[in-house]
């Protein structure tokens, strides 16, 4: 191979390779082979985006919505943003305190590049979605991992928490629903993240992307109202991606401190610029209209979690929290590393996600890439029937194993 001449910046090169790309290139490669592949690595709705959404974003083309629109977001989809704030949860806003974006991943993204210096930490609960780490490490910072327990159903543990805080911490991540469990924070544990986030000034950055897909009887704990007083430094995100099934119109928004959210602009105003403009219109015509879609997916989400639950835990050695929102399992097959194939051992989530695309032909994540190795992802948003055929053969494979 040829020398490379353009060498790379160092802050591309402390983050680390994706665990995922090389289990993710083997399923396309096998896919593309004729392999009849289930797959269950998929982060997003099995769901078309609604009629009327679709409508809407049509109609904003033919109405020439094709220009570029102020940074933060046109403003009647701000305005709709804290009427939505408002009805759902009673949050004042005003729309400058919101930012639209390209997608919740870039207001993430904004708001680090916003507020961190060289060599602030930041607390990731885990296991965590997989960008957060990355997203902090490309704006100078320092990822701590605060580990979460799964015989707490994955709660955060204010112990725990405490034990990760030094003088350098200036912000938290706290994601509830989540993305890899489903797992939720309590009221009480949200209570000590509060109080310490109180006394020493940290920003609170809560992820509530899968808010509207929960399987609670109750209501949702959130931080904002255990502690109103948070609101001054909480930057509360979310978006239409997975509440609209609307992942490739690239819609999210947040929520913050007027000051917070002018410099994210900032940054959105000389990287991306607005987001896209028909997709605004879109997103705009979900916010305003009916509010029953997350409910339908829902309905089809509920019976296909507790198959999937139940027929894990059925098997030997397999633990799996039961979700309350989103739509992942996240099983434990410790219980399995060590075991061999053919003389092949299965040391960790990537070689047992690995081997589950090899012999049982299930595309999945290893948990290695949420920052807990213990556990492997499935998605739910996919048909019953391939639940079903996805978990014979899960079965079967791991009955293969030796030792
Ligand atoms: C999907 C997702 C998001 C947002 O994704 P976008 O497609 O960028 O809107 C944010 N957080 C989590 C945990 C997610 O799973």
């Amino acid at each position: 191979m040829a020398q490379e001449i353009i060498h790379l910046a160092e802050r591309v090169l402390q983050v680390p390779p994706s665990p995922t790309l090389a289990v993710n290139a083997k399923a396309k490669a096998l896919k593309a082979a004729g392999e009849d592949i289930l797959n269950f690595s998929v982060g997003e709705p099995d769901f078309d985006t609604p009629e009327h959404v679709r409508e809407a974003g049509k109609k904003a083309i033919d109405d020439g919505h094709t220009r570029y629109t102020a940074v933060p977001g046109i403003p009647e989809l701000r305005e709709a943003v804290c009427m939505r704030f408002k009805e759902d949860h009673d949050w004042d806003y005003h729309p400058d305190q919101i930012q639209v974006c390209c997608g919740g991943k870039q207001g993430l993204y904004n708001i680090f590049q916003a507020m961190l210096n060289p060599g602030d930490e930041v607390l990731i609960p885990a296991p965590y979605w997989v960008s957060y780490p990355p997203i902090v490490q490309l704006a100078g910072g320092v990822p701590v991992e605060v580990p979460l327990d799964e015989a707490m159903n994955f709660d955060l543990n204010p112990n725990t928490l405490a034990a990760k805080v030094t003088s350098k911490t200036k912000a938290i991540f706290l994601n509830s629903p989540s993305n890899p469990a489903g797992s939720i924070f309590s009221a009480t544990a949200l209570e000590a993240v509060a109080k310490m986030a109180l006394e020493r000034g940290w920003l609170v950055v809560t992820d509530d992307i899968y808010e509207t897909i929960t399987y609670l009887d109750g209501k949702l704990p959130h931080i904002l109202d255990v502690e109103p007083r948070l609101k001054t430094q909480t930057v509360v995100l979310n978006g239409v991606s997975k509440s609209f099934a609307m992942t490739g119109w690239r819609i999210g928004y947040c929520a913050g401190p007027a000051h917070l959210i002018k410099a994210m602009n900032k940054i959105q105003s000389q990287s991306t610029s607005n987001p896209c403009t028909p997709a605004q219109y879109a997103a705009l015509a979900a916010l305003i209209g009916p509010q029953d879609f997350p409910g339908i997916m829902k309905q089809a989400f509920l019976p296909r979690r507790d198959f999937f639950v139940q027929d894990l835990e059925s098997i030997e050695g397999v633990s799996c929290v039961n979700p309350s929102g989103a739509f992942y399992v996240f099983p434990n097959f410790s219980a399995y590393y060590g075991k061999s194939f053919k003389g092949k051992v299965i040391k960790d989530s990537v070689a047992m996600a690995d081997y589950f695309l090899d012999e049982a032909k299930v595309a999945s994540v290893p948990g290695a890439a949420f920052g807990a190795d213990a556990f492997v992802r499935f998605s739910f948003a996919t048909s019953m029937e391939v639940i079903q055929e996805g978990m014979t053969r899960i079965k079967q494979a791991l009955a293969a194993l030796a030792g």
